[in-house]
């Protein structure tokens, strides 16, 4: 049965699980579906997801498939408003299991929402940065983006 464990269930129209192999190095932990992602029912598939995949392959040399993304909910919030708390808690079985199905050293967040809602992680570290749709805005946060991403240490 298709999750009905908090509201976004009435408004969404694919639930978006995360992406990726398992066996990935590198965890990003994105906010919540947007249209594109609820259209295509894939993590990051429009123009931030886009931004974020040149950012993520220029500094760290990594591309899509080498990557297990995931969100901090799996659908989308009307007209992309932050998730609610009570829908982060609701979601939240979910992002533990995904944490625990892919074993990666690195966890990326990405943004305030996906910060807060996952500071750290079984004494993983817990990097974060800027979400790639705000340097879609701000032009300037690219840069930061970048000197986050430099500072990921992948053995
Ligand atoms: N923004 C997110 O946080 N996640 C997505 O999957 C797309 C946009």
């Amino acid at each position: 049965m298709y999750c009905t464990d908090c509201r976004l269930c009435e408004t969404r129209t694919h639930i978006v699980e995360a992406y990726g192999s398992t066996n990935a190095k590198v965890i990003l932990v994105g906010e919540a579906p947007g249209a594109n992602e609820d259209e295509g029912g894939e993590p990051f598939i429009g123009r931030s997801g886009k931004l974020l995949m040149k950012l993520v392959k220029e500094e760290l040399g990594l591309d899509r498939e080498d990557l297990y993304i995931v969100n901090s909910v799996q659908c989308r919030p009307p007209k992309n408003r932050n998730p609610k708390k009570d829908e982060l808690e609701a979601c939240k079985k979910n992002l533990m299991a995904n944490l625990k199905a892919c074993n990666a050293e690195v966890i990326i967040t990405l943004g305030k929402v996906a910060s807060g809602n996952l500071p750290e992680y079984e004494g993983k570290k817990v990097y974060s940065t800027y979400h790639p749709a705000a340097a879609l805005y701000k032009g300037s946060l690219v840069e930061k983006i970048r000197e986050d991403l430099k500072s990921v240490v992948i053995n």
